[in-house]
Formats: C-alpha cells, structure tokens, sequence
C-alpha cells in the first residue's frame, strides 16, 4: 500500500518508515479477590480475563497503593479500576466511589459501561451540570458510584460537602480518568481541587485510593503525584495485543518558487503558516496531501481515518477526497464522509458501524474522535499535521491495526517548523519516550484563589498548608494581607459573605461571556488572557463545530456578541509586546551565554488581525484593532550573549536582531516537543539590547499570569531544546527561512527582520557554551 502511495510523485515525500511490530496480548488470571459475581458481569460483557497491565493496576489499587495506568489507545485501563472499585462496592455494602472524566460526554459512556455490568446496589449515577435536581439528592443518599468532573467538584460538590458528608466519609476510591488532560493552568487548578477533596475526606475519616487512567505519558508516576500530591506507583506495560502498524513519516514536496498556478495551494486552513509575502519557499499543503492520500487508500478499499486539526479542514479533506474519488469512479465519493464535532450519541454510533462495516470506507476529522468515540481496528490512519503532543500521535496512530492485519499510519508533515523536524528526526517520535504532563500547583496565581476556596470550606490550618504545598503559607499571608482571610487561634477563616469565583479553566481576569446576539444565548466562556485575540471585532470564532463572527467585545461589560457565519477565511490576531524583568529564580553563567529563569511583566496589545482564505492560506487583508493593552506577570527563560561572542560567530551587528528573532520563533515552535504546550501557551520577544540584561536577549515566557510551568519546563531541559532548534532550522531546505522553520503565524511584527543563517550561528554559540 504504501509503496504504490509513495510512487505518485516525482520526489519520494517518504523521510522515514517505521515498522511497529504486532504484539500478542498477555493475559493475567483475575485476581483472587475479584468476587464470582463481578467476573461474571464481565464475562457476560465478553471480557474473559484481564490483560497482564490491568491485573496488575488493580491489584495495586485493591492493596491500598495509589496506581496510576498509562498505556495505549484501547488497552483496557477501565478495567483496571473498575475491578478493584467495583469489588470493593460488592464486599462492603457501604463503601462508595467518585469517578471524575474530562467531558461530560466520557463520563456518560463510562457510566453505560459500569450500568451495564448490573451489579446489585452500586447504582451508578452521572451527577453534573445537565443532571436534573430532581434528582440530584437522590444520587447524594443513594449512588455508590458517583460519575462527575472536576467542575462539578469544585462548584458543586465540594461546596456543598455538608450534604455529600454520607458519601465521603464511606469513599473508597477516587478514579481520575484521562488524567493526562490536567495540564497547564487548568491542571494546576485541577490539583488544588484534588487536595480540597481530599482534605474534606480527612475531615470525616476517609482516606481514598487514588486511581488514575492515563494516554501513554512521560513519566506519569511524577505528573499523577504532582496532580494528587500522593506518591503513585506507575504501570506503563501495554499487555493488550495489537495488530502490527507501518508508520510513514511524509513531507509534501516544496512547489516552485515562482508556482502561482491555482492549483499550487500553498497554505492550510489552519493558521499554521504566516503567507505575508509570496517570495518565500512554501510546500504543497498538508491538507491537500492528506485529500489525495485518502482518495487513494478509499480507491483500493482500504478503511481510512484522516485526522485534520480543524473542522473546516476535515471538510475541506472529505470534499476534495469525494471529489477525486467521483472524478474516477463517479458514486465512489460517497464512501467518503466529514465527522464534525457536536454530533448525538446515535449518530456518533452510526458512522462507527459505517465505518467499521466498511459501507463507509473514508472518514476526515477532527480530534474530537480522540475522546469518546469507540473507533479502532481500522486499516489505514492519516494524520494531517503532527497534533501537538507525541502522546496524541499514538492515541491517532493506535485507532490503525487489527489483530492479524497490517495496517499503515502516515504522518503528513505541515509547514511548520515542529513538524519539519520531526519528520527529518524520527528518532523523536520513535526513539524519544512520550512528553511528560507540565502542571505547576505552586502558581501563586492558582494556588492564592483555590486556598480561599478552601477556607470557605473549613477553616485553614498549619496542616493544610502542607497539603496545599509550596507556596501556600505566602498565598495565605497575602489573602490575610488583602482581607479576604482572618487569622484565629484556630486557623484562617474567610472573611466575606460571598464565596471567590474561581473559573479553573480561566486565567487572566474575568472570563468574557460570548453571546449570540439574535437570541441572547450564552454560548460559552473565554478566558480575559485569550479574549483579545479570539473574540476581537471580526473575529470568526468557532464553538462545538459551528461558527460565529464577533460583532463587538464590551470589555466593560465581560462579554462579546456574536452572530452564526461561516465566512471562506480565518481570522489571526496580532499583538506587540513589551517585556521586563521582575526577579530571577535560578541561572546558569556559561561564559558569554548566559541561561535564566525568572519572573517578568509582558505587557501587551492586540494591534490587527488578518484575514485568510481557508482553502489557499490567501492573505485577503490586515485590518487594524483598537484594543487596550494588557499587563501579565508571568515566568520567562531567557538566554543572553555578548555581542563579542556574535561578532566572533560572524553575526554582524545590523543582523543581530533578525538572527535572534529568527531563534526565538523556531525555539517558541520546538517547546512543544518539550512539554505539553502548544506555541499558543507561550509567548517571545527578542532584543539586539535589552535594559534589564543589557546584552542580546532572547525571552521565552509562559502566556498564563503566574506561570504554567512551561518555561521551567523549557529552562530545565534548555540544551536538549536549543538543540533540537538549531537542527530543525539548519535542516529545513529553505534558503532565507520559511514557516517550516523561522516564520511564526503569531508574530507580532510581520515576521521582519528574519535571518535564518545567523540564528544558526547564535544557536551554535549558546550550545557551545551551556553545559549540557
Ligand atoms: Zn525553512
Ligand atoms: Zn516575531
């Protein structure tokens, strides 16, 4: 298959293949301990016995250790806490369980599958936002097996732990599925809410097993311990079998320079590629590589998934697909179809059954597929983009391979520098284990709210600064410092009526609430830090898979109207930014490079948007925005260089700025290889001078107030980065840098000045000097 793929082109677009062998499962006998009744209910639900990973899992969990189980896509890790969990409910008729997804939507799945089991007494029940309250003291006195998020935690449960106190003090086991979806702020936010929980078990005499459930992870004893601030016991051994998989790694051929023909589409839908100027090298696009790929695998019959980062692209796939496909075999089309976001369960469950029928043999989507759709054992795979984490790479790549078959993933290669590497270094998808989960519980920016949080709950003590961990004794001074918190002999009471609004997704000020203006809908939230550049006038703005024009954002008001249009372009904001050091944490002195991590106010202003056309990456136009700037105080790594040791390189003075520019966009780029961001979480700014270090200075630093733990991320592993920067730059076979490399979709200035050779030669000097 893929011999006859490759061979289309006149440059082989195939950089690396890779064969990932077929693994024959390893079963495990149940666990002494399992009751007849519960291998009967799993019996019955066709499970024989459980895999080697999940025995072991639940074992540990059973014997009290808190576990966390992180393998493959479809590997069987519900079975891992289900058996322990659901034992204990059948031998102690009063323990219960909290089960706490992502989406309410996983969730709704995992209480099917636990229902469907029929054991006597457990009575699980979904308790969130759509349950009805009618019927929500119900589940309170009554579910053994309680199924929720950590929003409903944190707004309902946990305020209200007066009435849940019959639950908690009988709680056996907490299950956090998916765990590795905590990350960043919103993951900080989540492991405050983890100690509250737990502090409120406390409090009533329950000590719970934690048991995690995680996509294959770096690490993941480490994140699961920062994300319960428990020690965790890790099982990574995958022992379910698999199907073997022949993983290609493509990159679509760079066009002519001078291409203008119309049906050289030199961009993408999705913003990952800055056209400013049509002098620069581009590639042909990736969405229209992964289209013909698709048609290619549907004409043999071959069952495909595509994976596009956006919904339009999906369609933009799926349509160009039906129509290659139609032009050579007309009606062939139709075996090719679109899965957009928002759809019913049924409908979800029909285009499974289509596609694994075969009745449908091509399907384009989005990631939303990733969570919540049941969808594996397919024969071919196509990834349109690299998604962001190789931890996401493996869940898409792990829908390809029935047991018995071959079956073939490709990675197509966008232009970007991040995928241009990968693509050129294998060894970082194969060779490298998968990232780690980033979260940093102490943000004072986190931890300050979620202690207030807490002290509405229970008054604080010396214990719980403890629990709460590093920082919380600075937090709770401020919030006595500020009013919020009175001390007492007994601890620090909360001192107002009204409990804080904590948002765990929202960072940066108030959220701003998108309204649909027609029918005053509230659609949905944004957080401050972010509205500026997605909610700005004009901006189109997509939720649940449908699309919104902004009318107006009200700053003053938090919210912003919208109306439904699903114009042909996308809208890219623009910002400038300033930047100044606060304090330093940590440095290292390497000679003339000088390596640091620190805090720094940015402060910032959204200044324009552009307009491009979906199918083409077309610039229409740039237009102009009014909007106030911002002010964040964040965590920055920063590098300096005298300008003796630049001059020594051959970097002449009038091409420093462009040299260290073009560094800090491609080190911006790589950092995801690093840590679970994607280059919207971060933010950069280069200087030939700066006043603070007084020396050329590139800065990277964390888009969140307070810090996400990206940039420590970035300073801890800062030669292993650089490195990878410097190469993914020399190796791109662009002349004078291209969005595959240097280019930026987000930089502020137009990507000017830019000079890809010298960012080579100032790479070289700081990787020369830093220890590793
Ligand atoms: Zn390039
Ligand atoms: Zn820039």
């Amino acid at each position: 298959m893929l011999r006859r793929l490759r061979a289309r082109g006149a440059a082989d677009p195939v950089t690396h293949v890779e064969r990932v062998p077929a693994r024959a499962g390893v079963p495990a006998p149940w666990p002494t301990w399992a009751p007849a009744e519960l291998r009967a209910a799993f019996a019955q639900r066709g499970v024989v016995a459980p895999w080697q990973h999940q025995a072991e899992a639940a074992n540990l969990a059973y014997e009290g250790e808190h576990v966390v189980v992180a393998t493959g896509t479809a590997s069987g890790k519900s079975l891992a806490y289900q058996l322990p969990a659901l034992a204990t409910l059948l031998a102690d008729p009063r323990a219960t369980v909290l089960y706490l997804a992502p989406t309410k939507a996983l969730a709704a799945d995992q209480l099917r599958a636990v229902a469907a089991l029929e054991l006597e007494g457990v009575r699980p029940a979904c308790y969130d936002g759509d349950t009805p309250r009618t019927e929500r003291e119900w589940i309170r006195r009554h579910s053994r097996f309680v199924l929720t998020n950590p929003d409903m935690l944190h707004h309902g449960i946990l305020p209200g732990h007066a009435q849940w106190s019959g639950f908690l003090r009988r709680l056996a086991y907490v299950v956090i599925d998916e765990c590795h979806t905590y990350r960043g702020v919103f993951g900080s936010h989540v492991a405050h809410v983890l100690r509250r929980l737990r502090r409120q078990c406390a409090r009533f005499g329950a000590t719970p097993v934690f048991v995690l459930a995680s996509a294959t992870s770096g690490d993941p004893a480490t994140a699961a311990g920062r994300l319960t601030g428990l020690p965790v016991t890790a099982v990574t051994e995958d022992a379910s079998p698999r199907g073997g998989v022949t993983f290609a790694l493509w990159e679509p051929p760079l066009l002519p320079p001078d291409s203008s023909a119309p049906s050289a589409v030199p961009a993408q839908a999705t913003g990952g590629h800055d056209a400013e100027t049509d002098l620069i090298q581009v590639r042909r696009s990736a969405l229209r590589e992964t289209a013909d790929l698709l048609a290619d695998t549907v004409a043999e019959g071959v069952r495909t998934l595509a994976f596009v980062r956006s919904r339009k692209g999906a369609e933009v796939v799926a349509a160009s697909a039906r129509r290659a496909l139609d032009d050579a075999v007309p009606g062939l089309g139709d075996r090719v179809a679109a899965y957009r976001g928002g759809y019913l369960r049924e409908e979800r469950r029909e285009l499974e059954r289509a596609l694994l029928h075969g009745d449908l043999l091509g399907l384009a989507s989005t990631n939303a597929l990733e969570l919540g759709v049941d969808l594996v054992g397919l024969d071919a795979v196509l990834i349109c983009g690299y998604p962001g984490t190789r931890a996401s790479l493996w869940q898409q790549a792990g829908r390809a391979g029935r047991s018995g078959q071959e079956a073939l993933a490709v990675l197509v290669a966008r232009d970007d520098p991040l995928d241009t590497y990968l693509v050129h270094h294998p060894e970082a998808i194969f060779g490298a284990p998968v990232e780690a989960t980033v979260l940093d519980p102490a943000n004072p920016y986190v931890l300050a709210p979620q202690l207030a949080c807490a002290a509405v709950e229970a008054p604080l003590t010396p214990a719980d600064l403890v629990l709460f961990g590093d920082g919380a004794k600075e937090a709770v001074d401020e919030l006595v410092a500020a009013g919020a918190l009175r001390q007492r002999p007994t601890g620090w009471y909360w001192r107002h009526r009204e409990r804080p609004e904590v948002d765990l997704r929202g960072e940066g000020g108030a959220p701003i609430a998108v309204v649909e203006s027609s029918t005053g809908r509230l659609l949905g939230t944004v957080d401050g830090g972010s509205s500026h550049f997605l909610l700005h006038p004009g901006a189109v703005y997509l939720h649940q898979g449908v699309s919104y024009v902004v009318d107006d954002l009200d700053l003053a008001d938090g919210c912003a109207l919208v109306h439904v249009e699903e114009p042909d372009w996308s809208t890219h904001a623009r910002d400038v930014t300033d930047l100044s050091v606060v304090s330093v944490r940590s440095y290292v002195d390497a000679g003339p490079v000088g390596m640091f991590l620190g805090e720094v106010d940015v402060t910032s202003q959204v200044v324009s948007y552009q307009r491009r056309r979906i199918a083409t990456g077309e610039v229409i136009d740039t237009r102009p925005l009014d909007l106030p700037t911002r002010e964040l105080r964040t965590v920055a790594v920063w590098f300096t260089l005298s300008p003796q040791s630049l001059a020594l390189a051959g970097v002449k003075s009038a091409d420093v700025p462009g040299a260290l520019h073009a560094a800090e966009h491609a080190a911006i780029g790589l950092l995801p290889l690093m840590a679970t961001c994607d280059r919207w979480d971060i933010g950069g700014l280069s200087t030939a001078v700066h006043p603070d270090t007084e020396a050329p200075t590139v800065f990277v630093y964390d888009g969140h107030p307070g810090g996400a733990g990206f940039a420590e991320r970035a300073y801890g592993t800062a030669s292993a980065w650089l490195r990878a920067t410097r190469d993914a730059i020399a190796e791109c076979g662009c002349e004078t840098g291209c969005p595959s490399c240097v280019q930026s979709p987000k930089c502020g200035n137009g990507n000017n000045p830019l000079s890809k050779p010298d960012a080579i030669r100032v790479l070289d000097v700081v990787l020369a000097n830093l220890p590793e």
